[in-house]
């Protein structure tokens, strides 16, 4: 198998798991004085790339000393179980929420397959195999690592979800941001910058938490956001404030529709015409048709996350 994958400077790969589709869910590979770790996994079916990509890059298996997951979402984590039975030397980071549904799935497939379906989960994410709890490390905020010569460093970051931790990289100055600093698909590039929205997974979105920790993330002054939706961007202070802006905007809209008929489908139909309202505004020109294809997969979880919420919270 041929991977497809991006090298970016300091010693950073951006690899496509290609999960659905191109240029949609990324995992991560670290280098740093011969030694190696990945951020987040992809699913399941995801491993055989992850594997190819250490081949096509001549790093022997023995030399990952890490598996970091920033969620236990599994277009980020499902991967995790199944990759470490290739890694002899590697352990795995987690959020202290996340780290028993790790060793013991269960409930994390169930909740899964309540939500998507089990042709879904066999089709698209494959399987869900549980990690010994030996090799599993809780992440505590501000604990830090060593890889190679570099420090990274762990932040607690709820709001997407409260088992979210980002990693910190201060030798590119760059935040491994999982979900945390919003989704943003290359497609929507255009001479005003990338156009950034957040993923209203369910079913722990806390919008007011969220908020506050993108303005905690911003106090470290970074220059990256590693992306898993989708590769890394400069993210600045503006990336901040629209991502913060579109919390704002989805949470409007959940409220305005709370007591409609047909509640999801709704609040589906209005994502979409808020998206492709800011796309325009930040002067995507992509067919219209193509837009709604990019955006399909997350109007269908932003709207149940957001319908979650709702129940939750008003
Ligand atoms: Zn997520």
């Amino acid at each position: 198998m041929k991977p497809i994958y991006h090298e970016l400077d300091f010693g950073v790969t951006c690899i496509d798991t290609e999960h659905m589709r191109k240029d949609f869910v990324a995992a991560y590979l670290i280098e740093d004085e011969g030694r190696a770790a990945f951020v987040d996994t992809g699913c399941y079916l995801s491993v055989p790339t992850l594997l190819a990509t250490l081949d096509a890059k001549s790093i022997k298996h023995e030399n990952v000393d890490y598996v970091l997951l920033t969620h236990i979402h599994l277009d980020h984590a499902g991967g995790a179980g199944e990759i470490i039975k290739h890694l002899p030397n590697a352990t795995v980071y987690v959020h202290e929420r996340g780290a028993q549904h790790l060793a013991d799935p269960s409930k994390l497939r169930k909740g899964v397959i309540d939500v998507y379906g089990e042709l879904f989960f066999k089709q698209f994410l494959g399987d869900l195999i549980p990690i010994p709890k030996d090799r599993i490390v809780v992440a505590q905020d501000g604990d830090e690592i060593t890889l190679g010569n570099r420090v990274l460093k762990f932040i607690d970051t709820p709001g997407h979800a409260r088992h979210h931790v980002c990693i910190w990289d201060e030798t590119s100055r760059g935040v491994f941001s999982g979900d945390t600093l919003g989704v943003s698909y290359r497609e929507f590039d255009t001479d005003q910058g990338e156009l950034i929205f957040p993923p209203t997974t369910p079913v722990q979105f806390d919008p007011d938490t969220w908020k506050n920790t993108i303005k905690h993330l911003m106090n470290l002054n970074p220059k990256y956001a590693y992306l898993t939706h989708f590769n890394r961007i400069e993210f600045t202070q503006n990336s901040a404030d629209m991502l913060i802006q579109h919390i704002d905007g989805f949470v409007d809209i959940a409220k305005q529709l709370k007591q409609s008929e047909s509640r999801h489908k709704t609040i589906k139909e209005h994502l979409l015409d808020y998206l492709l309202t800011i796309a325009s505004n930040h002067g995507v020109t992509l067919d219209e048709s193509q837009q709604v294809r990019l955006f399909k997969g997350d109007l269908e979880i932003c709207a149940q996350g957001l319908g979650v919420w709702l129940d939750r919270n008003t």
